[in-house]
């Protein structure tokens, strides 16, 4: 395979270098038009190779050429890639940017901060080394097996080939790891275990209902059981080599100051620095925190008569929240109170004139399915890029396997109002409506290398601008939507804080709780969550300040010509790519 892969990156150097065209062309726009069709050649050799260099990749966005492909991820593997990225930026070094159109200008840029970022990923913030949950193949698995258009008998075939590659992986991943930390360890521990009951089960099944001759169904045993074996001794050696008890065998999890800064400003694509950003959380937590004062002010007296409020504005706003969930549905009705509501908003927005919705592109709200669940709450699967006409899935968790006490907090956390903001946030006009924009946009490149702010800010920014319009008038509404957003405010602060400035379990406990109105649990998951990943958190804050705060300066600009509807359109044209290159192509 790794010759295999180094053969195929040969024609992409060649052809991406060739065919430049020279400033004495008479024709201009015929000129450009050369330029483009170059760049245009320039992102399908980047994308072929692209999905050659990460199969699993390409199978998840539903590129199933190389489903049989399973990459060992060794020192030459990593060398191949670092070839990849010199490939790609040497030719992007011919390419004649000022000549690009503003669509593919965007892509250039994409293009570039993904070999910037996978340098990084390798030479600097090398989490190969520390993270061992890195190495997991159930999802390759998964995918490959969920492949509606394969028969079961040709998706056999190629997991067969697959897991023959799934010793030396292992292999690899033990080579690799040196200093792990507790948290990655466990996580993996727990993650291949599971990985490993998944595919016995896996290969269990699709043998028995396969029509395959009894020789080919040896030769899969074969290959499976020794691909089991292995996993099963990644575990066992994790176990021995970093028991638990020994500090010493342990790194921080903590990615501390420097590597945060970078990987922030890689991956968010941030016009601000992680520490500007910062001090803009800090701000908006204090002012929401005067304006949920004064609401509560208001509302005291509606729901709690004449009994005196408490000193503190801060545990008057926390009664109050207490008290409005009370206001939820019934267990039973979970479901089907997301999917009444769902006309309700698209009629608002309609009247409203707040965005063009297309009712061509299905949504369907469905029970999680079980593959997927394991974390409560809802999430949207748009289509991807090779699917664009599949259909939306809104995944709602069944309250089912809940006790009473589970689902009371469940529901009242999802009371009438948050449930609303939540519909907007995942559905309308939120992830699913960005979804079918985003694969309407011109060309690939932004779907596959979309941006993380955009997305989750799209989601935060129209909650806040639905509230805005009017939607569900009511200071109940304005109080839980500021308790959504000091959320999000506080996403930031603590990923932050417990990165940058070492921040406790305690510490992140005493924010949650006591400042942003969460429940102890939801608290405890927040701090595991932000043990685990480093600046994923700080996408929904930064992605909602910098959209909005675009809109405001395109309006300043505009004045009485600004036309809402047309500022969410045509943002939403340009696909997930960063904010800051969207506000480029819009200034
Ligand atoms: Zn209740
Ligand atoms: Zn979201």
């Amino acid at each position: 395979m790794k010759n295999l892969y180094f053969l195929c990156l040969i024609p992409f150097l060649l052809v991406s270098c060739k065919g430049r065209i020279t400033e004495s062309a008479t024709n201009k726009s015929l000129a450009d038009s050369v330029v483009i069709a170059d760049f245009e050649l320039l992102k399908k050799n980047f994308i072929d190779e692209l999905w050659r260099t990460y199969p699993a990749w390409a199978t998840g966005s539903g590129f199933h050429n190389y489903d049989s492909l399973l990459i060992v991820p060794d020192k030459e593997e990593r060398t191949a890639e670092l070839v990849f990225a010199d490939g790609v930026d040497s030719a992007l070094t011919k390419v004649e940017f000022d000549k690009l159109d503003a669509n593919n200008k965007t892509d250039y840029r994409l293009i570039a901060n993904f070999t910037k970022g996978l340098r990084f990923g390798i030479n600097e913030f090398k989490s190969y080394e520390w993270d061992p949950s890195e190495y997991n193949i159930s999802d390759a698995v998964f995918q490959v097996m969920d492949y509606r258009q394969n028969s079961l008998e040709d998706k056999i075939h190629l997991l067969g080939l697959k897991l023959g590659n799934v010793p030396a992986y292992y292999a690899a991943a033990r080579q690799n790891i040196k200093l792990p930390t507790k948290e990655h360890t466990q996580l993996a521990v727990m993650q291949n275990q599971a990985a490993l009951s998944f595919l016995k089960s896996v290969c269990k099944d699709s043998l028995a209902q396969a029509k395959i001759s009894k020789e080919e169904k040896a030769a899969f045993n074969a290959v499976a059981n020794k691909a089991i074996k292995s996993i099963a001794d990644y575990v066992a050696w994790l176990r021995s080599s970093f028991p638990e008890s020994d500090p010493a065998k342990f790194r921080s999890f903590r990615i501390g100051k420097e590597l945060y800064a970078k990987k922030f400003s890689l991956n968010v694509e941030s016009k601000y620095t992680a520490e500007q950003m910062y001090q803009k959380a800090v701000e908006r937590k204090q002012y929401l925190h005067t304006e949920m004062e004064k609401l509560a002010d208001g509302l005291w007296p509606v729901y709690f008569g004449n009994t005196p409020a408490p000193d503190s504005g801060l545990l008057k706003v926390k009664r109050l929240i207490d008290k409005i969930s009370e206001q939820h549905c019934k267990r039973t009705e979970f479901l089907a109170s997301i999917e009444k509501q769902l006309p309700e908003l698209t009629a608002f927005i309609n009247q409203h004139n707040l965005i063009d919705l297309d009712s061509t592109k299905p949504l369907k709200v469905r029970k999680t399915p079980e593959y997927a669940d394991g974390v409560a709450g809802a999430s949207i699967n748009s289509p991807g890029p090779y699917d664009k006409d599949a259909i939306t899935y809104y995944n709602v968790t069944p309250l089912n396997g809940y006790s009473e006490k589970e689902a009371e907090s469940y529901l009242r956390e999802y009371n009438n109002y948050v449930l609303q903001i939540l519909n907007i946030h995942e559905a309308i006009p939120g992830h699913y409506t960005q979804g079918i924009y985003a694969n309407r946009s011109p060309g690939i490149i932004k779907a596959i290398l979309g941006n993380g702010a955009t997305i989750e800010g799209w989601a935060c920014y129209v909650e806040r601008m639905m509230i805005e319009a009017g939607y569900n008038r009511s200071p109940e509404m304005l109080l839980f939507y500021y308790k959504w957003n000091l959320r999000e405010v506080c996403n930031f602060i603590l990923d932050y804080n417990i990165h940058c400035t070492n921040w406790s379990r305690q510490q992140v406990n005493d924010l949650l709780v006591g400042e942003a109105f969460q429940q102890t649990e939801e608290a405890a998951g927040k701090w595991r969550r932000a043990t685990l990943s480093q600046v994923q958190l700080t996408t929904y804050f930064t992605g909602l300040t910098e959209i909005y705060e675009l809109r405001e300066e395109l309006r300043a600009k505009k004045g009485a010509e600004f036309d809402l509807k047309k500022f969410h359109e045509q943002f939403l044209s340009y696909g997930s790519a960063p904010v800051k290159e969207i506000a480029k192509l819009m200034q």
